[in-house]
């Protein structure tokens, strides 16, 4: 009862050509281990030589090199290693009806995605429900499977790049150039951080010039629209009678990044929010 056809395929990569391994923080894709051989049409040299009309000799890329391009792609992607795996077809939505349409959402994104557009995602939802999950497999499926160029960013990590250029002597609008010409960008934990004048000032001008570029960025936040269900922050606070004490600070998304950037944010992205049947809300038993 064997399939010919299953069971010659390789059982390491499935006949991408492609597997994904970590190394370092990030996914790292490379040529399958067991069935890359040296290409036979181009001698592993990446293009051929075809004749024209008038009998010129002109180099077009082979195939093979389609392979090279998307690797390169996604290994640019800086997907974070312990989401290496990520696909659509393994993401578990937990029989959940949020998730299932998450997940239809983020491959209907990336199935009609054409440039230019500037229309993204924001995934809104809890701790643990899997978004950073989904968006690394969007990730996956615009580089190695569309060849689209893609760039994952943690909001903080992003902050923290933003000031080592600096130190190196890079102006604001250099850095920040580098950013905004990514072609899909996804920001993850937005609003995470100190919620300084800076970092609001510095999302403001990601948001605004992605948006008037016309450039998709895709969002995850554990900040939703409800403070029912919205993160809640653990904060220390000094009481006259109790000393130090630790309560949790809820604000909703806009809120924390403000009206003016939350409204770019509703201009520019479809909110897509995830429960989860498991969802906890670290802090939710407490009161604010
Ligand atoms: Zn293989
Ligand atoms: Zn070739």
């Amino acid at each position: 009862m064997t399939n010919p056809i299953v069971r010659n395929k390789c059982k390491n990569c499935g006949d991408t050509k492609i597997q994904v391994i970590v190394k370092g923080r990030y996914a790292w894709a490379e040529h399958c281990e067991s069935c890359h051989a040296e290409c036979k049409k181009c001698d592993g040299v990446g293009y051929l030589f075809e004749t024209d009309e008038e009998g010129r000799e002109n180099a077009v890329p082979c195939d093979c090199s389609k392979i090279d391009f998307r690797i390169s792609l996604f290994n640019s992607a800086q997907i974070p290693g312990q989401f290496f795996d990520a696909t659509f077809e393994n993401f578990d939505v937990k029989g959940d009806p949020s998730l299932e349409e998450a997940l239809e959402t983020a491959s209907f994104f990336t199935r009609s995605y054409s440039s230019g557009k500037g229309k993204g995602l924001l995934f809104m939802g809890g701790v643990g429900v899997g978004k950073t999950r989904l968006v690394s497999s969007i990730l996956r499926d615009f580089t190695l499977n569309r060849g689209v160029p893609a760039k994952f960013k943690e909001f903080s990590s992003l902050l923290s790049e933003i000031k080592t250029g600096y130190d190196q002597g890079l102006s604001e609008s250099a850095v920040l150039e580098k950013i905004n010409t990514i072609e899909i960008l996804v920001i993850d934990e937005l609003g995470k951080g100190r919620k300084s004048d800076w970092e609001i000032t510095i999302l403001d001008s990601i948001v605004s010039n992605r948006y008037n570029m016309k450039k998709a960025t895709i969002f995850t936040t554990n900040y939703t629209d409800k403070a029912s269900t919205t993160y809640g922050e653990p904060v220390l606070i000094r009481n006259e009678k109790d000393g130090m004490k630790e309560k949790i600070k809820k604000e909703t998304l806009q809120q924390r990044v403000f009206t003016r950037i939350y409204s770019r944010l509703k201009g520019m992205c479809d909110f897509v929010e995830m429960k989860g049947p498991d969802q906890r809300y670290p802090g939710h038993e407490l009161s604010v």
